[in-house]
């Protein structure tokens, strides 16, 4: 006998118990909204820090300094005692919007369908796998991303590999070497395609003190082993092959929203993100879907995200009592030189919504950000950023144009100061 299938009613429904999601739900609650309930494929709550036993987590929002796993059962608690109905274990496959907005999902106890009158995409992002970065090669154990690393090491208790190579130099990239270091595991190297790393120089002090070698301008040429990893053949800028004896390969960074979701029921998604595209009151393609957090912006801190979250929350309460203006005609904002992405990418006519604009640049600059529209400049300001670096610019003055506007970089005068200078 099939399971039976469960219907439920709801005023929204948020999928995903990240920071964003629990911020959205608590913020909903708070505001007065009756039937809350978020989602969540994994049996705990709390997203990405469940995993992430480090600190600092929690300042912005608990005034404390916490580890990522006691972070996240804070959040949880607090969405919990705020009124929130948490459905764990419980994925999301499909929404229908043609009518009623439904929800899809499956559940251990079956599959579960909810009509809700607005519904949150918190979906976060994931590391970019071996598989997408075209890594040839056999396929031996000990290839891991960040996230499973930390799920192996601080929710299994188990030890992947004891000498593995690095790939990437990003933040995250960082905090894989402490978690090797937890586990008495020595990273033979650290490896990196560009001729310099993604964070700021001043970050890769740490392999350093840790006697882990940085290689850049390399990358994988080949992954041997059998069953585990035994060694990888390095292709550095030289053309000159080496082969490095190692147990495993760690890729780290590169990350990607977990929009399959959102691209498989049709909302329209940014080339530049990979998310959703929103206006300025986070509503996506279709208004009654809103989105919020990492799946927005690759990549951004757990505190960011919540903030976001709570944001959003407060126009979804809004656009539920009928006070957000209509989304039907909206401009767009559109990347220009030097700018990888723009949130949001639309802005509709009244009211201001989200305050700033969040945009990420393609390489280290330093110049002039300029806005325009119609080859009129509405906006200058001196920026100097790094690709990894979140940039601030604020959305006044921008929902008054009547047509599409560009966001580029003029004047650049150098490609590499981006390192030494806060631009958030
Ligand atoms: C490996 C890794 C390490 C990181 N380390 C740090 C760090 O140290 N500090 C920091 O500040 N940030 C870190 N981040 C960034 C992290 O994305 C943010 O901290 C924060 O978790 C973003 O919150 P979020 O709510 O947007 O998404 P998430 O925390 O990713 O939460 C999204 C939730 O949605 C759920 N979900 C996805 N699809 C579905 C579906 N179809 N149905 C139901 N549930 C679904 C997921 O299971 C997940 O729990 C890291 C990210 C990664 C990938």
């Amino acid at each position: 006998m099939s399971a039976p299938f469960e219907v439920r009613s709801v005023d929204v429904l948020i999928i995903g118990a990240g920071p964003a999601g629990l911020s959205a739900a608590t913020r909903l609650r708070r505001l007065g909204v009756a039937d809350v309930m978020v989602v969540e494929r994994e049996t705990i709550g709390g997203g990405i820090p469940r995993h992430c036993g480090h600190p600092p987590f929690g300042m912005r929002e608990f005034g404390l300094i916490l580890s990522g796993p006691a972070y996240a059962r804070r959040l949880v608690e607090r969405a919990v005692e705020a009124g929130v109905e948490l459905q764990l274990g419980c994925t999301v496959v499909s929404i229908d919007y043609t009518g009623d907005l439904i929800v899809r999902c499956v559940t251990p106890r079956g599959p579960l369908s909810v009509m809700a009158k607005r519904v949150i995409v918190a979906t976060g992002v994931r590391e970019k796998p071996r598989a997408a970065r075209l890594i040839t090669g056999e396929r031996p154990l000990g290839i891991l991303n960040t996230g499973a690393l930390q799920e192996y090491v601080y929710l299994q208790h188990l030890v992947p590999f004891r000498r593995p190579l690095i790939v990437g130099t990003e933040l995250v990239s960082l905090s894989s070497l402490l978690t090797c270091r937890k586990i008495g595991a020595t990273p033979v190297a650290m490896i990196e395609a560009r001729n310099r790393p993604t964070v700021r120089r001043p970050s890769m002090i740490l392999p350093r003190l840790l006697g882990v070698p940085v290689h850049y301008e390399t990358t994988i040429a080949d992954i041997k082993g059998r069953p585990r990893v035994e060694a990888v053949t390095l292709r550095h800028s030289d053309g000159v092959l080496e082969e490095v004896t190692c147990d495993g390969v760690l890729f780290t960074g590169s990350f990607k929203p977990e929009a399959s979701l959102a691209r498989s029921i049709g909302l329209a998604i940014d080339a530049g993100t990979g998310g959703p595209v929103i206006d300025q009151f986070a509503r996506t393609s279709e208004p009654r879907i809103f989105a919020a957090g990492n799946i927005l912006h690759p990549v951004d801190t757990a505190g960011w995200s919540w903030r976001e979250g709570r944001q959003v929350g407060g126009f979804v309460a809004e656009d539920l009592d009928g006070k957000l203006p209509k989304a039907d005609r909206s401009i767009r904002l559109v990347p220009g030189p030097g700018i990888r992405y723009v949130v949001p990418q639309r802005l509709v006519a009244g009211g201001p919504g989200l305050k700033q604009l969040q945009m990420r640049a393609i390489d280290e600059v330093s110049g002039t950000l300029v806005s325009s529209s119609r080859g009129i400049t509405i906006r200058k300001q001196p920026l100097t950023s790094s690709p990894e670096r979140r940039i601030l610019a604020p959305l006044n003055g921008l929902c008054e144009a009547d047509a599409d506007v560009t966001i580029g970089l003029e004047d650049v005068v150098s490609s590499d100061a981006g390192n030494d200078q806060a631009c958030v």
